[in-house]
């Protein structure tokens, strides 16, 4: 069998290198950091079916994930809408998640090379697949989003809370906050923000004192003062907070070669489930990689036949996220929702299914 080369070891890289693995075929992962860490990320998984897990043979690694049936949002202060999901999220940690893929990787014969990046001028190369994740974006200097994660402890959350607003100062667009349960009695709280540049870590700190300070100081920036009161009750772990700017969102400039996961498919997080998808994407890439390492097809048509199956399973969400993404972002789209909302004539429960489906 010819061997495969990932670079790249998040969700996208681990489960296809497992998948693969479970093949037969040699793999190498190279991975520029270690594990366990932690991701800025929500930890909220929706939308992935039983059968892609199981196919990716990774479907056991999610046996004790905690599952949310509901989803609450708030717009500024004002609680918009509860609903229940139409199938149930999982609630894991990517530093658990990405730690058990990493070890199974490993233990089923998987080279894992740690601590090194592998730069993207490298010349795609026949067998070699790009899961580096978020592309930096060359058109800004200036970071536009900031995304920021934290773990609260020793506290408990039902289903998924939502909170989000326009509100802003010198144009910003404001922002929203996800609140999520993962294991140990931990509550995922993550945002993605407009950069506001009179927020300074420091500053934040200064007036919060605690490990929560920036994404605290955003939330109030934002007039999310009922998500405030609910964060200033917890205690959190320091080492888990995480930060990530310089990005774009939406669809990215072709990556060259075989590009999976964020790297080829970045969809905004507060509408689409990058998470899953990062996961559908290893599955679509794994029967062409698996016809390519035995032979029966080359390079160029593997490449060619996995882009064809996944410009047909993502196009459609990413051009409903396209529409959908600005909307929570600007005044007038926020009326429409906030109307729709109250006359009930928002079909939320579509809408969230459309966004998942290929
Ligand atoms: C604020 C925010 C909240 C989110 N919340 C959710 C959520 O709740 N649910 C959801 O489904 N999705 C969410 N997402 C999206 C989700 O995190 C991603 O879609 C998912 O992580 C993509 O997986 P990936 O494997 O493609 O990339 P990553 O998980 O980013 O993995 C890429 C890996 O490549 C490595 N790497 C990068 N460059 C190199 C290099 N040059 N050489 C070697 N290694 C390299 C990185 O270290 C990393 O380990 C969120 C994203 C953001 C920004």
């Amino acid at each position: 069998m010819k061997p495969i080369r990932i670079n790249g070891g998040g969700l996208a890289g681990l489960s296809l290198g497992v998948c693969l693995r479970h093949k037969n075929i040699p793999v190498e992962i190279h991975e520029k950091g270690n594990y366990p860490r932690h991701k800025v990320c929500g930890e909220f998984i929706c939308g992935i079916k039983e059968k892609t897990l199981a196919q990716l043979q990774i479907d056991t690694l999610f046996a004790d994930a905690l599952k949310h049936h509901d989803i609450s949002w708030w717009m500024g202060n004002k609680q918009l809408l509860t609903e229940s999901l139409p199938e149930p999220a999982l609630g894991i940690s990517r530093h658990t998640l990405d730690e058990r893929l990493a070890d199974v990787f490993q233990r089923n014969g998987g080279q894992l090379i740690l601590g090194k990046r592998i730069s993207s001028d490298n010349n795609p190369s026949d067998g070699c697949v790009w899961a580096t994740g978020k592309p930096a974006n060359p058109k800004t200097n200036k970071p536009e989003w900031i995304g920021i994660k934290i773990h609260a402890v020793n506290t408990h959350l039902n289903g998924l809370h939502m909170h989000s607003s326009t509100r802003g100062i010198s144009g910003s667009k404001g922002g929203y906050m996800g609140l999520a349960e993962v294991e140990n009695n931990r509550v995922n709280c993550c945002g993605l923000f407009h950069v506001r540049s009179n927020i300074r870590p420091t500053e934040a700190r200064a007036r919060w004192d605690n490990p929560a300070a920036v994404i605290m100081a955003y939330a109030e920036a934002c007039g999310m003062t009922k998500l405030l009161e609910l964060m200033e009750s917890w205690d959190y772990d320091p080492n888990s907070f995480t930060a990530t700017a310089g990005f774009a969102l939406g669809l990215q400039e072709k990556q060259p070669g075989f590009s999976l996961g964020d790297a080829a498919w970045l969809i905004p997080p507060f509408t689409g489930n990058g998470m899953s998808m990062a996961m559908e994407s290893s599955a679509i890439a794994a029967g062409w990689l698996e016809k390519y390492s035995a032979g029966d097809i080359n390079w160029h048509e593997a490449e060619h036949g996995y882009q064809h199956d996944s410009n047909n399973h993502f196009s459609r969400r990413m051009k409903l996220s396209k529409i959908m993404h600005p909307m929570l972002f600007n005044f007038p789209g926020q009326q429409i929702l906030k109307a729709s909302i109250k006359t009930n004539t928002l079909p939320f429960k579509s809408i969230f299914s459309q966004l998942r489906k290929p």
